[in-house]
């Protein structure tokens, strides 16, 4: 008899991988608690509207990722609707937000979710069709201070201290401001007008979205359509007033605590309830996410409650890809563990040995890491083991003693340079 699978995009975790999963939401649960957030649960479906209306009906996620179905009723009295698996929680919890009338309190809410979403996407390292996010949401009525750049850096902030409590290394965090819902509109209409006569030169996504969702087009990662891309508007220059103050005041409470991050005018984001700040973090290539190198995103939507029909609720929320979380904990343990020496020091002869353990006593003392081979072997038994061991071999024959210029061998580009014994710790360390 055939046996049943999991369902393309969908996997089970299982330990020892469970633990890593509630290590990592344990830290987040921790971090949030310090920061005053409370943990909301929603439910896993919402009726349709909720993210035709939240998340809007042009977007990507909307228009072709869904997992909706209709529901019938079961009796007379209970009419059949059309629900969706949640394909993210921020409209989840504005809605709750709004029917719990949690505004009434006039306090800001923070709150954050961990929890599966569902999206019918393309399935690859990192992208799967069930898929985890860790989220927060800040947001409350305009007397409690729920619009202001503050709560921004904060929660921004508070993603960078979670990340290296996690011990994530190499994240960079991507901002930009998109404005108000008006400048996002004067944006759009000079994005719509500046491609006009040059959509046709772009791919059919493009071409699409030139009508429908100008905005998107800037999400773009087609590699020919870039050059038109770039000589696009930029969003900076739309930007009202306010708008523009809010942005200064983000970026100099983040210089104010440190946390380093890079304007990206590109960056304006799937969803279409972003107003004013919107972020990413990424890390590196070769963190194990593949060309899925974000790790999490999120941004400002002072409009979201208003659109689901509630009161004026501005707020400012994320969320973390856990799988890509884990993705990357995973690989990035895995390269400390392969982690190579810097430097494999091969003395040319017996007679070498005394003065190439000198010289290893230096660059250990430097702070280098440092492996002497031995003046037994041969010069190809050394480069077999020095190319296992370390990113640099440096050989220390009687040339090299007498004239204190060393020849080193850089591994990772395979060229070998000639290096003053002076200058040898800070060539090994580059
Ligand atoms: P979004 O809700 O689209 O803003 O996505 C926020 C974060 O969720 C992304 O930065 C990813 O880390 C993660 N994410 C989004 N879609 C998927 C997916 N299909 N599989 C895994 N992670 C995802």
């Amino acid at each position: 008899m055939a046996t049943i699978k999991a369902v393309r995009g969908t996997r089970d975790l299982l330990p020892p991988e469970t633990a890593l999963w509630n290590h990592v939401e344990a830290t987040a649960r921790s971090v949030f608690a310090r920061y005053g957030f409370g943990e909301i649960r929603t439910p896993l479906f919402e009726a349709t509207e909720l993210f035709a209306r939240g998340v809007g009906e042009e977007t990507d996620i909307v228009s072709k990722e869904m997992y909706t179905w209709e529901d019938r009723g079961r009796a007379e009295s209970d009419r059949g609707q059309s629900l969706t698996l949640r394909p993210e929680n921020t409209a989840g919890v504005v809605r709750a937000y709004i029917e719990h009338k949690l505004s009434d309190s006039g306090m800001l809410e923070k709150l954050f979710y961990i929890g599966p979403q569902f999206r019918r996407e393309r399935p690859q390292r990192g992208r799967y069709r069930q898929f985890w996010q860790i989220g927060a949401e800040v947001l409350g009525p305009p007397w409690s201070g729920s619009d202001s750049a503050l709560r921004d850096a904060e929660v921004l902030e508070m993603l960078a201290t979670l990340l290296d409590e996690l011990g994530i290394k190499g994240w960079r965090l991507a901002l930009n401001s998109v404005g108000s819902a008006d400048d996002r509109k004067r944006y759009s209409e000079a994005l719509r007008q500046a491609l006009a006569p040059v959509k046709h030169l772009m791919c059919e996504d493009n071409q699409r979205r030139a009508e429908t969702n100008p905005l998107r087009v800037l999400d773009s990662k087609d590699p020919n359509d870039q050059e038109i891309i770039n000589g696009l508007p930029k969003i900076a220059d739309f930007l009202d007033e306010a708008s523009r103050e809010h942005f200064e005041q983000v970026k100099a409470a983040l210089d104010a605590c440190g946390v380093p991050y890079t304007v990206e005018p590109r960056l304006v984001r799937g969803l279409d309830y972003y107003t004013r700040t919107t972020f990413e973090f990424t890390v590196p290539d070769g963190s194990g996410l593949g060309t899925q190198n974000a790790l999490l995103g999120g941004g400002r939507y002072d409009g979201l409650s208003e659109m689901l029909g509630g009161p004026r609720a501005p707020g400012i929320g994320f969320a973390i890809g856990e799988d890509r979380l884990i993705l990357t904990l995973q690989a990035q343990a895995a390269e400390q563990e392969q982690k190579k020496l810097d430097a494999f020091i091969a003395p040319m002869g017996v007679g070498q040995n005394p003065g190439a353990l000198r010289l290893a006593r230096e660059l250990r003392r430097a702070g280098l890491t440092v492996e002497v081979g031995d003046g037994n072997f041969r010069l190809k038994k050394s480069f077999e083991a020095a190319d296992k061991l370390a990113r640099k071999m440096v050989i220390f024959g009687e040339d090299e003693a007498a004239t204190g210029i060393l020849t080193v061998k850089d591994f990772s580009v395979g060229e070998q340079a000639k290096v003053p014994r002076t200058e040898l710790v800070s060539f090994l360390k580059s």
